[in-house]
């Protein structure tokens, strides 16, 4: 049977049989996080199927149903079905979830509308967690203080307001900041430019927005897997949209309750400890103004599976990064932009600590930034951060920064000039030399046969050191001392200051003994080392 559109006065007149004969129905839409595959609800839509005519639809029946202010009494039909609905739910032991239905502008002018799905609840006991209400934008505009009225009635009596087909007005922004809606349902539909121009600036600013609100966002209209991958990308997971499931009959949908895992939509963000999202945001807060003016470099942002995403910097954020990026950059590029592999480990293996700890963790990294006007420079950053508020896997952060680059460097020159000169001094000064017990054998390193005119092999060593005067006489003793403890293995090193040659330059000698396998000693390593800056040690013939 084909359907065939009925005229106006057709469906004014099937109306009344269509109410008692539930020709008008609901179908059910699930409400899915697209990160876990889990639902988080479903919205019941209003279906009219006709006998004789076949299926009519909501976009031509339900303005004709409110020109003719009949759509109060079809929403209270639809509402006594959702609530049928979820009591068989709850007594045939089917898992149920959050259903929402839509309240019409018209609804809200409605003498004590709010009254009688009250009482329709109660009639079969229906916690009201289970059912929420979506309102739209557009009914917002106009008659707001009516509208902020009802919404509070609704809120003091428990139900979770959604805002639907948000982006479809042209306040968008001034009735998310005058209403206190729950949760957020932006059309993906009202887009103009797709996901890949304006379009998306849009949602990502909505999405970033209702971050600041603390408000949920659910995308509705999501028809391809594209535009849910966006949406996850930018921070928004649940959807609602023909990608997943198209508004089901009852039945298929009790097999979708069945089949599918469910979870409770979480805040956005949880702000940790007394800190207020409101205030926080509110740019004429005192949060704001210490935010801008009392702190550093302070930047505010989300880490959730490895992505970080920046939701507020302030101007002393901007000046400690320099280059000159102006706030609008800042928050466009991807933070982790500039960042090699290894300073990105640095950095998230803070972020984790700081969430394992709940306390200020540090740390120093380097990063390239870029920009229009500086072009292109490395600068070392100091990190604090501190977790303040959690949304499940998705974390916020407030990070105080410092540039330290400038110390960084001049502490990397130093560091450079110190391993230098000991480098050079090692090179100059270091001898080395091998002694053999047994045979009574030393070979000494080649600077020693250059510098000090020790031949290759000494035999009997070291009485032809002493000879050749190398070793000064009155040392003698002293060094045989030295050697015997190290041949019986007394000790496994020892050093000294000896005066070495003619000229009686102080060295440090030393030596490490090697032992065999059955801890015999075998033979030492000796090397000797000019004695720098050590006035103490250095002996004066003169004297
Ligand atoms: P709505 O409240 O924005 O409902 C969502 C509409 O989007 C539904 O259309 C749904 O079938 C459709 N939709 C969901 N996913 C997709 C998708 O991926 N692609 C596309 N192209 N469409 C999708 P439906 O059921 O035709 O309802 C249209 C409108 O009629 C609703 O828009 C709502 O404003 C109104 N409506 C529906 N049921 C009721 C009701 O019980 N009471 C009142 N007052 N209005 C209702
Ligand atoms: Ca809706
Ligand atoms: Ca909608």
């Amino acid at each position: 049977m084909g359907n065939i559109r009925m005229s106006e006065s057709e469906l004014l007149i099937g109306f009344e049989e269509a109410l008692e004969k539930d020709y008008i129905f609901v179908c059910y839409q699930p409400k899915i996080n697209h990160t876990t595959g889990r639902m988080i609800g479903a919205e019941a839509l209003m279906r009219w199927k006709d006998p004789e005519n076949g299926m009519q639809y909501p976009s031509d029946f339900i303005p004709v149903l409110e020109k003719n202010t009949l759509i109060p009494k079809a929403d209270l039909h639809v509402f006594e079905d959702v609530c049928k609905f979820q009591r068989k739910c709850l007594d045939e032991n089917i898992p149920a979830v959050p259903i929402s239905f839509n309240m019409s502008r018209y609804d809200i002018f409605h003498s004590d509308y709010v009254g009688k799905i009250e009482k329709i609840r109660q009639q079969y006991q229906i916690p009201v967690k289970l059912l929420h209400i979506e309102i739209t934008e557009s009914s917002a505009i106009g008659g707001s203080e009516l509208v902020s009225k009802v919404l509070n009635h609704l809120h003091v009596l428990g139900y979770v307001v959604e805002m639907d087909d948000f982006g479809s007005g042209y306040s968008s922004l001034n009735v998310l900041k005058d209403l206190d809606v729950d949760v957020i349902k932006l059309d993906m539909r009202f887009l103009s430019g797709g996901i890949g121009g304006r379009g998306g600036m849009i949602i990502s600013s909505v999405i970033q927005m209702s971050k600041w609100l603390d408000t949920p966002v659910i995308a509705e209209g999501v028809e391809t897997a594209e535009q849910a991958d966006f949406m996850k990308s930018i921070g928004c997971t649940y959807i609602q949209g023909y990608l997943y499931s198209k508004p089901l009959p009852e039945q298929e949908f009790i097999e979708k309750l069945r089949q599918i895992q469910h979870e409770p939509v979480s805040k956005a963000i949880n702000l940790i400890e007394s800190m207020d999202a409101g205030r926080f945001w509110n740019p004429q807060s005192l949060e704001t103004l210490i935010f801008n003016h009392y702190v550093g470099g302070a930047a505010i942002f989300t880490y959730q599976d490895g992505k970080l995403t920046i939701l507020r910097v302030n101007q002393k954020y901007q000046t400690e990064l320099g280059m000159n990026l102006c706030e609008k950059e800042i928050l466009k590029a991807d933070p982790w932009d500039g960042f090699d592999e290894h300073n990105k480990a640095v950095y998230e293996k803070t972020i984790k600590k700081a969430i394992q700890s709940h306390d200020e963790e540090s740390c120093e990294t380097w990063r390239t930034v870029c920009s229009k006007i500086c072009g292109e420079d490395r600068i070392c950053i100091r990190t604090d951060l501190r977790l303040i508020g959690r949304a499940g896997e998705e974390y916020i952060f407030y990070a105080m920064v410092r540039n330290i680059t400038s110390e960084k460097k001049r502490y990397a020159e130093l560091a450079e000039s110190e391993r230098r000169f000991r480098f050079a001094s090692e090179q100059v000064n270091i001898y080395a030399w091998e002694y053999e017990f047994s045979s009574r054998i030393m070979h000494p390193c080649f600077r020693c046969m250059r510098d000090l005119n020790v031949p290759p092999v000494v035999e009997n060593y070291p009485e032809p050191l002493f000879d050749s005067g190398l070793f000064p006489m009155d040392y003698y003793d002293s060094y045989h001392e030295m050697l015997r403890k190290i041949e019986t293995g007394e000790v496994d090193s020892i050093e000294a200051v000896i005066p070495l040659s003619v000229a009686r330059i102080p060295f440090h000698v030393r030596y490490t003994l090697e032992r065999d396998e059955n801890g015999k000693p075998l033979k030492a390593y000796g090397s000797a080392a000019m004695v720098v800056d050590t006035p103490e040690h250095s002996e004066n013939q003169e004297k």
